[in-house]
C-alpha cells in the first residue's frame, strides 16, 4: 500500500490508495474531462481554451492530491459535453447534479460542492423564516428548475411566475414584478453583483433545498470514481470558501456595505439637489431683481434709468462706428383730460395699452422705454431720420387704432432727431424734445423731425 503525503495547502494530507488504485493511476494518469463551457461562475472555457471557475479550482485540488491529470475536451455547450460523455468521447464530467437519467451511463462521486438555494427579495423584505407565513406573495423562477417543483409542492401559498432566463428572474424581483425568487446562493451573489442589482438581498434559505454538485464518471470506470472520492474527501470547507470568494466574493458584509454606500450616496445626492435648487432659485431671484431694477412697473418697458443707460451706450456706439442713430420722443396728447374725465386708474390703463402697442410696433433692434409720466423714448440704432419717421408714423397709427375712451380719441405727438456730428447726448435729446413740441404746437397727433 502506498501512502502519498501531500501538503498542497497546509495542513498536510495523508492519502491512502489501494495497490489496485495505485496501479490504475499509474496506467491511466490522464482523465479526459468534459465541462460546461458557459456556466459562470461555476465553470467555463475561457478565451485561451482553459477550464476556469469554481469547478476548475476544485478539480485542481483533486488532481494535485490524487496524481490524476484532467485533460479538457472542449465542447461548444453543455449538451455536447453530456453527449460526448455518453458516447465515450470523455471519461468524466466536472460539475453536475446526479439525476436518474444521467445514472444510465454515469456514476457519481460524493459531492465536492454543495450550494444552498436561497430566497432573493428586494431590500425592504423581511427575513423569510418560513415561506408558509407569506400569503399572497409571488415567486419567480426560470422555466424548468427543480426548485420550482419543490416550492410548488411544499408551499402552495406562494404564487409562481415563470420567466425565460436566470437573469430575467432577478430582474423581475428588482423591478417589483415579483416579490422573490429562489436561486443558488452562488448564482444569486454573482448575478446581483454582476448586474448591479443592489436593491436585492438574500432573505433566507430552506434547510432541505440544496444543490449537491459532483463529478460524473463513465460507468465502466468505477475505480476512477473511488480515487476521485478520496481526493474530494481531502477538500476542506475553508478551501471551498476560499475558492468561492475568489470567483464570487460573497461576503456577508457586502450587502450591508452597499446599503451604507447607497445611503451615503443618497444623502450626498439630496444635499447636492438642495444645493443646486438653492443656487437655481438664487440665480432666478437675482435675474428677477435685475429685471425689476430695469423695468417700469406700470408698462413693463425699460425704466428711465435703463433707457438712459442704453441711450448713452447707443450714442457712443454710433459715434465710434460712424453709424446713423435716431431717437423718437413722444408724449400722449391731452392726457391730463383723460385722467380728469375717467380717473387716474383709467389713465394708467391707457398708458399700459400704449406701451403694449409700442412693443408690438417697434423692430427688434429698436429700444423703447418710459421716459417719464406719459412720455416715451425710442432709440433707433442704424436708423436715419427718414426711416425713423416711418416707424414713428406706425406708432402713431397703432395708438390711434387703440380706439377711443369715448368721446376722447387717444393720440400721441412724436418728435424725431437724427444724431449729427456736432451732437452731444444732451443736444440730441433736446432736439428730439424740440421736434416733439413742434408736433404739439402744430396740432398734435403728428410726427415732426428736426
Ligand atoms: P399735452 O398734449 O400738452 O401733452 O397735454 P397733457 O395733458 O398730456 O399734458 P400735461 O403735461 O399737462 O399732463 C400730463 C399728465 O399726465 C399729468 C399727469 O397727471 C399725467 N400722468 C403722468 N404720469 C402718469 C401716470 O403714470 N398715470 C396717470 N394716470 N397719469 C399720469
Ligand atoms: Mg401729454
Ligand atoms: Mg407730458
Amino acid at each position: 500500500m502506498l501512502i502519498l503525503l501531500l501538503s498542497v495547502c497546509s495542513p498536510a494530507f495523508a492519502l491512502e490508495f489501494t495497490s489496485a488504485e495505485e496501479e490504475y493511476i499509474k496506467n491511466n494518469p490522464e482523465v479526459r474531462l468534459c465541462v460546461d463551457p458557459d456556466w459562470v461562475p461555476f465553470e467555463r472555457i475561457n478565451e485561451d481554451g482553459k477550464h476556469e471557475g469554481i469547478a476548475a479550482d476544485l478539480l485542481a485540488l483533486i488532481s494535485s492530491r490524487t496524481g490524476i491529470t484532467f485533460t479538457l475536451v472542449p465542447t461548444k455547450d453543455w449538451d455536447e459535453s453530456l453527449a460526448l460523455s455518453k458516447s465515450g468521447g470523455c471519461d468524466a464530467l466536472s460539475f453536475l447534479n446526479s439525476t436518474p437519467q444521467r445514472e444510465e451511463w454515469l456514476i457519481f462521486t460524493e459531492p465536492h460542492f454543495t450550494d444552498s438555494n436561497v430566497f432573493v427579495t428586494r431590500e425592504e423584505h423581511s427575513f423569510i423564516a418560513d415561506p408558509a407565513d407569506l400569503p399572497d406573495e409571488t415567486i419567480v423562477f426560470p422555466k424548468g428548475t427543480a426548485m420550482e417543483e419543490l416550492i410548488r409542492r411544499d408551499y402552495p401559498n406562494l404564487k409562481i411566475i415563470l420567466t425565460d432566463s436566470e437573469i430575467g428572474a432577478f430582474n423581475m424581483v428588482s423591478d417589483r414584478k415579483a416579490d422573490m425568487t429562489m436561486r443558488s446562493l452562488i448564482m444569486a451573489a454573482y448575478t446581483i453583483k454582476k448586474q448591479g442589482l443592489f436593491n436585492l438581498k438574500i432573505s433566507g434559505r430552506l434547510p432541505g433545498y440544496k444543490n449537491y454538485l459532483r463529478m460524473g464518471v463513465v460507468k465502466e470506470k468505477s475505480m476512477l470514481r473511488g480515487i476521485l472520492n478520496k481526493g474530494i474527501a481531502t477538500i476542506t470547507n475553508a478551501e471551498r470558501e476560499e475558492i468561492i470568494n475568489r470567483h464570487v466574493s460573497i461576503n456577508v458584509q457586502t450587502p450591508a456595505n452597499y446599503r451604507l454606500l447607497m445611503q451615503i450616496f443618497a444623502v450626498a445626492a439630496v444635499l447636492l439637489i438642495i444645493f443646486i435648487r438653492w443656487n437655481m432659485k438664487l440665480r432666478e431671484l437675482n435675474k428677477r431683481l435685475e429685471k425689476a431694477s430695469q423695468t417700469d412697473v406700470l408698462t413693463g418697458l425699460y425704466n428711465r434709468t435703463m433707457i438712459d443707460s442704453r441711450y448713452y451706450g447707443e450714442f457712443e456706439r454710433s459715434r465710434r462706428y460712424v453709424r446713423p442713430f435716431s431717437v423718437i420722443m413722444f408724449d400722449v396728447d391731452h392726457f391730463k383730460e383723460v385722467n380728469d374725465k375717467f380717473g387716474h386708474l383709467e389713465g394708467d390703463k391707457v398708458l399700459v395699452k400704449i406701451a403694449a402697442a409700442l412693443k408690438e410696433t417697434v423692430r427688434n433692434s429698436d429700444i423703447a422705454g418710459r421716459w417719464g409720466g406719459e412720455e416715451f423714448l425710442i432709440l433707433c440704432p442704424e436708423t436715419a431720420a427718414d426711416d425713423a419717421v416711418i416707424l414713428a408714423e406706425r406708432i402713431r397709427a397703432a395708438v390711434r387704432s387703440l380706439g377711443n375712451r369715448d368721446p376722447q380719441q387717444v393720440t400721441v405727438s412724436l418728435g424725431i432727431a437724427q444724431s449729427e456730428e456736432s451732437d452731444t447726448p444732451d443736444t440730441l435729446l433736446l432736439r428730439a424734445d424740440k421736434a416733439l413740441y413742434q408736433a404739439k404746437n402744430s396740432g398734435r397727433d403728428r410726427v415732426c423731425r428736426i
